[in-house]
């Protein structure tokens, strides 16, 4: 009873096991819509499309995190007007 092995596995045989021990990197994927390096199936952060299709709107992102600055008195009012 009990898992205890019988024999010793050579040197050999640990490092081997042990040379698949690391970290991988994820891959960098190249958008296709802006072109610029992004991480595979996920949302491109430079321009919110995934697979030729549109999930974030960055330009509104955009505006509404600038309009919080400007709220919290980060960032001069220029054109409050228009946002
Ligand atoms: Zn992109």
């Amino acid at each position: 009873m009990g898992g205890v092995p019988k024999q010793r596995h050579t040197k050999s045989r640990r490092n081997k096991r042990r040379s698949q021990i690391f970290l991988h990197s994820p891959g960098i994927t190249i958008c296709s819509h802006c072109k610029k390096p992004s991480l595979p199936h996920t949302i491109c952060k430079n321009c919110g499309y995934y697979q030729d299709k549109e999930y974030i709107d960055v330009t509104k992102a955009l505006k509404k995190m600038k309009k919080r600055r400007i709220d919290k008195g980060l960032e001069p009012q220029e054109n409050k007007d228009k946002l």
